[in-house]
């Protein structure tokens, strides 16, 4: 973008000037603590200021990317054109009877343990996830046998055209970690969650265990984007990876985890190229030893160095 100090300034008497940066690094916003900078970052605290935003860049035929936690997404060392925006001040929770209503920016882990309060059951799964409420939408986000799809009733997006629709989660075409929302261009703003009444002492005991399988088993001490690949059809990406060797093989600062072999952790400030090539090299190796092609969970965004 030639003229990015122009629409910063632009922009600024739009909206809340503490609301926009100019050249953020996203590794600050990732959690592989890698990326590149955007041109504008933005984080609207209102629906009015996220509706100038998006008036803004059509206005501007500027690129629009929406960020969640960065839990799931590699940005690459050249960052991204256009304006990022991230919903995360959008965090309301609330408890309507058996529903949890929550805005797109709160964390799902946060929805989980509203509903534990409200002893409410059917979120203890997500308690360890560390995604948003829109980044869990759009990745149908699950472990230990449960997933988004399970427990959503309906969503509140807003269209490419500016519409602001009410989906079913029919409509979203939920599957394996994935949805309609990324190809339809749908920006999740809320999300509608129906549960069922439980016991708080066996919600709560639900989570600890669950809690506890996820602390033992994963290499939470390092940045990462949790489990790199999908499960292949009828395989464990992670023992494909072990039984390949290739746990501890590194490049530059990335290294494939030797806690959780579907985990590529960030051990040195490794740059986004790097990891992407182990990614790549991981791929490679299990398809030749096994004939199974991994396909990548992680979103890679944005644009090389
Ligand atoms: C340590 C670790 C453990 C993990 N464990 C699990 C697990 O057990 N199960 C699991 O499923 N995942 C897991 N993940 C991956 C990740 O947490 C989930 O995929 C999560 O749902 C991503 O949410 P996010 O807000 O971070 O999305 P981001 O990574 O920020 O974005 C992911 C995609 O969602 C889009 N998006 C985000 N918000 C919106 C919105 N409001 N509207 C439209 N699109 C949006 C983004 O544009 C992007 O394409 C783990 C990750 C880590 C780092």
């Amino acid at each position: 973008m030639h003229n990015l100090s122009e629409r910063y300034h632009e922009l600024c008497k739009r909206i809340a000037e503490d609301s926009i940066k100019q050249g953020e690094w996203l590794k600050e916003h990732t959690y592989t603590r890698m990326g590149g900078k955007a041109d504008l970052y933005v984080t609207p605290d209102n629906y009015e200021g996220l509706q100038v935003v998006i008036d803004f860049a059509r206005q501007h035929e500027l690129p629009l990317t929406i960020l969640g936690f960065g839990s799931n997404l590699i940005v690459k060392d050249g960052g991204i054109r256009g304006i990022v925006v991230n919903l995360n001040k959008l965090n309301k929770i609330e408890r309507h009877g058996d529903q949890i209503i929550a805005q797109s920016g709160a964390a799902i882990i946060d929805v989980s343990r509203a509903a534990r309060e409200h002893h409410l059951s059917g979120l203890e799964f997500a308690c360890g996830i560390p995604g948003s409420v829109g980044g869990a939408l759009y990745m149908n986000a699950g472990a230990y046998g449960g997933e988004i799809a399970d427990v959503l009733e309906s969503t509140l997006v807003l269209t490419p055209e500016g519409e602001l629709v009410r989906l079913t989660k029919e409509q979203l075409e939920l599957g394996y970690r994935r949805s309609n929302i990324g190809p339809k261009g749908y920006m999740v703003l809320e999300a509608t969650f129906s549960l069922v009444p439980g016991e708080y002492d066996a919600i709560k005991a639900k989570m600890d265990e669950l809690t506890f399988l996820r602390e033992s088993k994963q290499p939470l001490e390092y940045p990462s984007c949790g489990s790199v690949f999908k499960r292949p059809p009828g395989h464990y990406a992670g023992q494909l990876i072990q039984e390949s060797g290739l746990q501890g093989t590194r490049l530059g600062g990335a290294e494939v985890s030797t806690k959780h072999a579907g985990f590529i952790v960030n051990v040195d400030n490794a740059t986004a190229g790097e990891y992407i090539s182990l990614i790549r090299h991981v791929q490679k190796t299990v398809n030749e030893r096994f004939g199974v092609e991994l396909e990548t969970e992680v979103r890679i965004i944005g644009e090389d160095e």
